[in-house]
């Protein structure tokens, strides 16, 4: 099997002996792993497309499950492994071509060997020009969102409420629970630092300032995400106990 695949800005194109498919970054293998695979199956009439179901899923996972960047270029490096070892390429031209936006840009070309191949690229190029495949942190599907900020999905979950709705109002209950612990942090901060500002001798406002730096410095952790909203109300709790 040798087909030519190309890829320039966010598209890739695959010519067969049927055609040109040209799909946005993303969609083909997107497509693939949620079983819509009726328009690619077209341009490769004697692959059975449920064989690669597998291989779309288990890529878009090893790549797109985290939002972590660092991450993803660790899964760049594992597709580009990948295509190595299994001989998916012997070819690859870079050359500078004007788009068909009238603009210059890069043109990639690859002679391809199977059509995991093409899936392994595909996601290598998606992650390059950070094409936003997401995970949606609510039904654990994957979707293609329209900008790299998107958490979760449109798709309806329950009750006519689609995963973004419900996501939002979950954000939203986070966000409550974080400003009612700030507050109680707050109350607890004031009252000693009135304590401090009342201290009858040298010592005990060393200890006051003391325990306000330890306060501070637990907020601060909480702020950065290193002890949860639980580890810290427990905390608070505990703090509040042994200056009372
Ligand atoms: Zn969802």
């Amino acid at each position: 099997m040798d087909i030519k695949v190309s890829f320039f800005n966010e598209i890739m194109e695959v010519e067969t002996s049927v055609g040109t498919y040209t799909v946005p970054l993303g969609h083909c293998i997107y497509n693939i792993s949620v079983g819509d695979w009726l328009t690619v199956s077209s341009f490769f009439p004697d692959l059975n497309f449920s064989d690669y179901q597998k291989d779309a899923n288990y890529i878009l996972e090893k790549c797109f499950s985290e939002k972590d960047n660092e991450k993803k270029v660790q899964a760049y490096l594992w597709c580009d492994e990948q295509i190595k070892s299994h001989n998916g390429y012997s070819e690859c031209i870079t050359k500078p071509m004007v788009l068909p936006d009238g603009m210059v840009g890069m043109l990639d070309t690859y002679i391809v060997h199977s059509f995991s191949a093409i899936l392994f690229l595909e996601a290598m190029y998606a992650i390059r020009y950070n094409i936003p495949i997401v995970k949606c942190p609510n039904c654990k599907q994957f979707f293609i969102g329209h900008h790299t900020g998107v958490l979760y999905c449109d798709r309806i979950f329950k009750n006519g409420k689609t995963c973004r709705q419900i996501g939002a109002k979950k954000q939203f209950a986070d966000k409550v629970r974080a400003n009612e612990t700030l507050a109680k942090y707050e109350k607890i901060y004031q009252s000693l630092y009135y304590k401090k500002s009342k201290a009858k001798d040298a010592q005990e406002k060393a200890e006051l300032t003391e325990k306000l730096t330890l306060l501070k410095e637990n907020r601060i952790k909480f702020r950065n995400g290193e002890i949860s909203d639980e580890n810290f109300v427990d905390f608070l709790d505990e703090f509040s106990n042994t200056t009372n």
